[in-house]
């Protein structure tokens, strides 16, 4: 089990059975799940009836919460571990990366009616400690320190979100013009096992060396605490990394909504389970032709394994977006064929302009291919249009069923302002932008010199203050 560090955690006690703590508690996961907070809840039951106790935890979850654990007087924990303390419980459901606990007690609890606890507090054993609210419903006197609230959620709810919450709010990153950073996109190495010709390596000069493990999930969480909610895994090819199904599922246990892979495809049959058993749900795979000879003549390898991987992939129930890079020349005819072959395997296709990028002299300019009129004929020849809510409300065209996504990020302004994500280098430098090499800032370093947490975030929030959009 790995601790991580703690969000406040509240509880609500009464000194009778019956006087709506729980009906109260669901009232204020309802509100602010409804403001966008990841609550989880912990019942901290009196008694033994572990059906009726594990009722009121289905009702925490039914109400929003995250997770839900019960905790018995006997210290028996519903999650799976036994002897529980209280600190117990609130790391179990820490795992799951709320911005507040609230625990439900019981009388002879010991616990505070109301309580907040800071991390700092809360050594192993410990109880909640410092009162700062008393909601019951009954008239009982509140001892010192403590505020009255009346038993209502909507009030209650403010309360918390004022007392306790307003600093998680405010460690959303929004940057200088006004865009929000929603995800990072974090290259895990530059190894790669192809060689196309027109790789980019997402805006990576020479690397110094690759991250450990550890200081990829240290920057998982920093990011996650920082209020990003997706994360894909990019590289050089995301697939060479032995730990990625581990990577995987910390993310998630981090609270990420969403986390992606992006890679060639060449090792995934062998490693798709793995990485299904960790969570993954989607993935985007390149293939930059489905001619096996113009396949090898762009990257170097076999599209056979790429075919096998998707196959894999799909028989598990892993959700593929095939990316192909259209060049002039070199595949921009054939993208009818590519068409076909994602319709037959029912994934979604993204077509993508080439960008100018680590790319030998030259070779922009010959096989740069402006995807401007085929976005035209793909727009009439689709069914429907769909116009996702967020990367600027791009366009998916829905042809005879299979979604289309033209990327077309040169020269394009809008492009620039749709962006909400950042970039973590495979040596741990964080790059807000993908068009730039001046502008990099060492988060690894960083790490390795000893910075708290917090140092770190000043790092993200430097990085994010310095964000501009490369088209204008
Ligand atoms: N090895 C993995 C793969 O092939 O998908 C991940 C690394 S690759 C650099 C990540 C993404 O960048 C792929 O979707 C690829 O199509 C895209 N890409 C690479 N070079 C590009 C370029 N010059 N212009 C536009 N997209 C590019």
């Amino acid at each position: 089990m790995m601790w991580m560090q703690q969000p406040p955690a509240l509880a609500i006690v009464s000194f009778h059975s019956g006087e709506g703590k729980t009906t109260l508690l669901e009232g204020i996961i309802r509100e602010l799940t409804g403001k966008g907070y990841r609550v989880c809840a912990i019942k901290h039951s009196a008694h033994n009836e572990v059906q009726d106790a594990s009722k009121d935890t289905w009702k925490y979850r039914e109400a929003g919460a995250a997770a839900s654990a019960l905790l018995q007087s006997s210290g028996y924990l519903e999650v799976c571990s036994q002897g529980a303390d209280l600190h117990t419980a609130i790391n179990v459901v820490s795992c799951f990366n709320p911005d507040i606990v609230i625990c439900e007690g019981f009388k002879d609890s010991g616990l505070p009616k109301i309580a907040i606890v800071e991390p700092s507090d809360l050594g192993p054993g410990s109880r909640l400690r410092g009162v700062v609210a008393l909601v019951l419903k009954g008239d009982v006197a509140p001892v010192g320190g403590v505020d009255c609230l009346p038993f209502d959620p909507s009030v209650v709810a403010a309360f918390i979100e004022s007392r306790f919450l307003e600093s998680r709010r405010r460690a959303t990153m929004i940057d200088r013009y006004g865009r929000r950073i929603l995800g990072i996109r974090m290259s895990l190495t530059q190894r790669c096992n192809l060689n196309c010709v027109y790789c980019h390596h997402e805006g990576e000069g020479s690397p110094s060396g690759e991250m450990y493990t550890d200081e990829i999930l240290r920057i998982l969480r920093v990011a996650r605490d920082l209020g990003m909610r997706r994360v894909k895994f990019t590289g050089g090819e995301p697939l060479l990394r032995k730990d990625l199904g581990g990577i995987i599922a910390y993310s998630y246990a981090l609270g990420f909504e969403d986390v992606g892979v992006t890679t060639n495809g060449q090792l995934l049959r062998e490693r798709a389970l793995e990485l299904y058993e960790a969570g993954l749900r989607r993935l985007n795979l390149s293939v930059p032709s489905v001619d096996p000879n113009v396949y090898r003549s762009i990257t170097g390898g076999e599209l056979r394994n790429v075919v096998d991987g998707l196959e894999s992939a799909r028989r598990l129930g892993i959700h593929v977006k095939i990316n192909t890079v259209v060049m002039r020349g070199i595949n921009d005819s054939s993208i009818g064929n590519i068409i076909e072959f994602a319709r037959t395997r029912s994934s979604q296709l993204q077509l993508i302009e080439l960008e100018d990028l680590h790319l030998d002299k030259g070779f922009f300019e010959k096989y740069h291919f402006d995807l401007t009129q085929t976005e035209e004929t793909i727009s009439r020849a689709s069914d429907s249009v769909v116009e996702r809510g967020e990367m600027n409300r791009r366009r998916v065209y829905l042809v005879k069923g299979l979604p289309i996504e033209i990327v077309r990020p040169v020269s394009n302004p809008s492009f620039c302002a749709g962006c909400t994500r950042i970039r973590i280098t495979s040596d741990g430098k964080i790059k807000p932008c993908l068009m730039r090499d001046d502008l990099l800032f060492d988060l690894l370093g960083g790490i390795r010199s000893g910075l708290t947490d917090d140092q770190l975030k000043d790092l993200f929030m430097s990085a994010v203050s310095a964000r501009e959009p490369f088209y204008r």
